[in-house]
């Protein structure tokens, strides 16, 4: 049987039904355009593709409350525009398009864990770091990152699962999961809570009882750039990883932190994402046998998003 490609992806057009309406940042387009981005490279035709699958409820209540999925469900059968906050729209589809985002992960698991793909990156809307177990928060509605973990963790007994995050915002959803866990890291590189979004994140919040020391957060002032990301994923990131010795990775891959990027004060360069995909493939392979999914998390303008995920599918191929 020949190998499988070096990289799957895996998106759908359904993802597209998911409607925020007018004027809010998260909205079909962002997803298009990477597509029809990476469509005009020359690695295109090497990577492998796959569609989705609806998350099964019992993963999704791996996660969330059993309440919240009644809750979002009604809301959007109701008609409702958003839930809990105008942050978080929705339609009529709603409902079924983040089923199919939070599934993505659990289909890329499963390409992994049966020999049909080496390394998954998931394109999908909505995102899902800041959603909690019982709300969404921050466009967010299932966790798509902890609902993975939970998969791996309980359905293929890969344990020991990092998440690592390197969205410009705090995924404070991740952290509330694994936070009194001794088997679950989160990892996350994003700009100081004083100055950002959702407000948490900071250095000392390391986890609780057996789960201390599951939670390491590594804040950037305003303005840091290229040169802080990387030191802290050659520095503290690699040796946390190498003392922790995961089982299995996933990267929460958010675009947010590009300089030309309002929704925050980072400054990072398009070519740093080509870097950043390189090292977290080396250290997937250095440290738990290349499992490695990459889940789409935030990024949000238009003219660079595009570049910036081709830049970090580049380095993922880089090995
Ligand atoms: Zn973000």
């Amino acid at each position: 049987m020949p190998l499988p490609p070096k990289l799957t992806l895996i998106s759908d057009s359904r993802f597209l039904h998911h409607d925020t309406g007018i004027d809010h940042p998260e909205l079909p387009a962002r997803l298009q355009l990477i597509l029809s981005n990476l469509e005009q490279n020359d690695f295109f035709s090497s990577l492998g593709f796959h569609d989705t699958r609806p998350a099964e409820r019992k993963w999704l209540m791996a996660a969330h409350d059993e309440g919240w999925l009644f809750r979002f469900e009604e809301a959007v059968l109701s008609g409702k525009t958003s839930v809990d906050h105008t942050d978080n729209q929705i339609c009529y589809e709603s409902y079924e398009v983040a089923t199919l985002s939070a599934g993505a992960g659990l289909t890329a698991i499963d390409l992994m864990e049966q020999g049909q793909a080496r390394q998954v990156f998931c394109l999908v809307r909505p995102p899902g770091h800041h959603a909690e177990r019982n709300r969404p928060f921050g466009f967010c509605f299932f966790n798509n990152c902890v609902v993975a973990a939970r998969y791996w963790q309980q359905h293929y007994g890969r344990q020991r699962i990092l998440v690592f995050d390197f969205d410009a915002h705090h995924g404070n959803g991740i952290q509330a999961a694994f936070e009194r866990e001794a088997d679950s890291l989160y990892i996350s590189i994003h700009e100081h809570p004083s100055f950002s979004y959702p407000g948490t994140g900071y250095k000392d919040e390391t986890g609780f009882g057996e789960g201390r020391g599951s939670i390491l957060n590594l804040p950037l002032s305003p303005g840091a750039g290229d040169e802080q990301l990387l030191a802290l994923l050659r520095g503290p990131v690699e040796e946390k990883i190498a003392q922790w010795q995961p089982d299995a990775m996933i990267v929460a891959a958010g675009f947010d932190g590009h300089r030309a990027d309002e929704m925050s004060g980072l400054l990072y360069s398009t070519g740093v994402y080509e870097k950043v995909g390189q090292v977290v493939r080396a250290l997937s392979n250095r440290y738990c046998g290349g499992r490695l999914l990459s889940m789409l998390e935030g990024g949000y303008e238009l003219t660079v998003l595009g570049e910036s995920v081709e830049a970090y599918v580049r380095g993922l191929l880089a090995e």
